[in-house]
């Protein structure tokens, strides 16, 4: 299975350090958005600064996309599509009031200009309400 996140990496131009495999099999297991606390005490034996590197190498290289959330980034994997030049992650994040938690809302994403007179880099769309199952169990 590591050879697979091997090859992944590598398709992506970066190293597959044994740390960077860890980290993103760990974020692949995640349905949603990760801040650093919550993978740094995942684990618990790398040091932090080590992590935040591998997160920030991560995101130049179009592995992951980072979320802003408040005062926090949160991090979470990003489609085949991105690159080291773009992200194509124009979608909305979604943060549900009630559990808390960070996701992608593939089904919203941002119209895409047709203009080629300027090149946007970055978009960041951010909503907060309440997510498909807190929603369900509220009508319950
Ligand atoms: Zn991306
Ligand atoms: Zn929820
Ligand atoms: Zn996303």
């Amino acid at each position: 299975m590591n050879k697979n996140i091997e090859q992944k990496l590598l398709d992506k131009n970066t190293n597959p350090t044994s740390m960077r495999i860890l980290v993103y099999d760990f974020l692949k297991q995640q349905q949603i958005a990760m801040s650093l606390s919550e993978i740094e005490s995942h684990f618990y034996k790398a040091d932090r600064v080590t992590i935040y590197r591998t997160l920030k190498t991560f995101e130049e290289k179009g592995i992951v996309h980072s979320i802003q959330e408040n005062n926090t980034t949160k991090y979470i994997l990003c489609h085949d599509e991105c690159d080291e030049k773009t992200h194509k992650d124009w979608h909305l994040h979604f943060y549900c009031k009630i559990c808390k938690q960070t996701t992608c809302k593939e089904d919203f994403t941002i119209p895409q200009s047709e203009s080629s007179a300027y090149r946007i880099d970055e978009i960041r769309l951010f909503g907060k309400g309440i997510c498909e199952q807190c929603l369900e169990e509220s009508l319950q």
